[in-house]
């Protein structure tokens, strides 16, 4: 084999060994969303055509890309985790979202769950707490070209006042309480999805409907998460 040829056959298994790794991706993110969220009742189309398509595995440590698809959260730097796969799609599937919404999410961590959001509607704003966690997402959202999200670094007790008012707000840090600045900022009409629950007891998965001046809320199911901490 002369010089020309072998360099063009390294190329070709360079090649092929990317696109059968990209394909092993694609089969593990048909068999989650198969198996992990439609086999337990997620039906929205929209939540499953996105998470069908947004490469979980890209947000999650290198060391841990093998596991980006399982049925579990995951460490991902700082104390913080991104969620089971089924938690981010309960909490997109809860906000009913439409293609034309504006919305808020409270903890961007990895910046999965905003990217999973970015597939479905026109825009979303995303709050990190963790400076760190906040650029990063914010380079690896650029990088994959999710040009509808915008990251910012801050508490995300008060909300992003200058681009409210939103269709959809989600918080995917445990409360103690709701913080009444999103309720503020969530239109008439609006759904929130947030963790509440004493720091030493039971968080539960609330779901938040505003309706003119009332607030609609209904505890779903006990859940797991971080802690939504705040920049005294
Ligand atoms: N949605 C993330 C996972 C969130 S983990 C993902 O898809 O990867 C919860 C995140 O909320 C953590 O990164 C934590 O630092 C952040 N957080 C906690 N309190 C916060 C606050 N007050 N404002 C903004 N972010 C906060």
């Amino acid at each position: 084999m002369n010089y020309g040829s072998f360099f063009i056959y390294s190329l070709t298994l360079c090649f092929s060994s990317v696109l059968i790794a990209q394909n092993d991706h694609v089969i593990k993110r048909e068999q989650m969303v198969k198996t992990q969220l439609q086999a337990r009742g997620i039906k929205d189309p929209l939540t499953l055509f996105s998470m069908l398509n947004v490469p979980r595995h890209e947000f999650v440590p290198k060391n841990l890309e093998e596991h980006a698809y399982r049925d579990g959260a995951l460490p991902i730097g700082g104390g913080q985790t991104i969620s089971q796969p089924y938690i981010v799609a309960f909490m997109t599937e809860t906000l009913k979202l439409k293609s034309t919404d504006r919305v808020l999410e409270i903890g961007t961590g990895s910046g999965y769950q905003a990217a999973v959001l970015g597939k479905i509607v026109d825009s979303v704003y995303t709050i990190e707490i963790i400076k760190e966690l906040a650029i990063s997402a914010k380079s690896r959202l650029e990088n994959l070209g999710y040009d509808n999200i915008t990251v910012k670094w801050g508490d995300g007790y008060h909300g992003w006042p200058e681009k409210a008012p939103f269709d959809a707000i989600m918080v995917t840090a445990g409360a103690e309480s709701i913080p009444q600045p999103l309720i503020n900022q969530l239109k008439d009409g609006g759904h929130m999805v947030i963790p509440v629950g004493p720091s030493d007891n039971v968080t539960y998965l609330v779901s938040v409907f505003k309706k003119k001046d009332r607030i609609i809320t209904k505890d779903m199911f006990p859940v797991r998460f971080v802690p939504f901490t705040r920049n005294e």
